[in-house]
């Protein structure tokens, strides 16, 4: 079972079932809310349990962010129209058995670095 938690500890989680989806994404929303990138897979809800008070916030209308409302750590991703919910892979306690499968939205990527790491990518 992987465990996680944000950077002040005021929000944990765990992850009761093997993720899915472990990628890295490009997309303009997610460079703004990370800083960079933000890399995460995902279970369905239900085999997420969160500890602490998330703060949501809509970034669209098809999808909510959650982060610390404490230390700003940007840690959940969710689309309404889905039963799943992505976690953060940089929140994870290490060792955490995951390896990147794929990089996505990388049309929108930024213009100051190159991912050569071999991975997919996909547009
Ligand atoms: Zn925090």
């Amino acid at each position: 079972m992987l465990e996680g938690s944000c950077l002040c500890g005021d929000i944990s989680f765990k992850v009761n079932a093997r993720p899915e989806g472990v990628s890295v994404c490009h997309c303009r929303q997610c460079r703004r809310q990370s800083g960079h990138l933000w890399a995460s897979a995902y279970v369905a809800r239900s085999d997420l349990s969160i500890s602490g008070t998330v703060k949501w916030y809509e970034a669209s209308e098809t999808a909510k962010r959650g982060f610390c409302p404490r230390c700003g750590s940007s840690l959940f991703w969710a689309a309404h129209a889905e039963d799943t919910m992505s976690f953060a892979l940089g929140a994870l306690e290490e060792p955490t058995g995951l390896r990147l499968e794929k990089h996505i939205f990388v049309a929108d990527k930024g213009d100051y670095y190159d991912i050569a790491d071999g991975v997919p990518q996909k547009d």
